[in-house]
């Protein structure tokens, strides 16, 4: 009856989730509320980025990211 891996609070703010518009951080694994669709309100707890090396989108959520001093919003 129970799933866990469903309908977790993100892990940034603790509000429930939208299955559709989240994100699993890179170094905490926490999955937070992300959209990368502009027409979609939904906030962002997180941001994403593209490594340099790999080429690879990664996310990185808002407690990460403030403690890795990656602050500011996504272009
Ligand atoms: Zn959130
Ligand atoms: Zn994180």
């Amino acid at each position: 009856m129970t799933t866990p891996s469903s309908h977790q609070p993100c892990s940034v703010c603790g509000d429930p989730m939208d299955p559709v518009h989240t994100a699993s951080c890179l170094f905490c694994n926490g999955k937070f509320h992300l959209t990368w669709d502009t027409r979609v309100e939904v906030k962002d707890c997180g941001r994403f980025d593209l490594d340099d090396q790999s080429l690879a989108l990664y996310f990185t959520c808002g407690t990460c990211a403030e403690s890795r001093g990656m602050g500011g919003q996504t272009p």
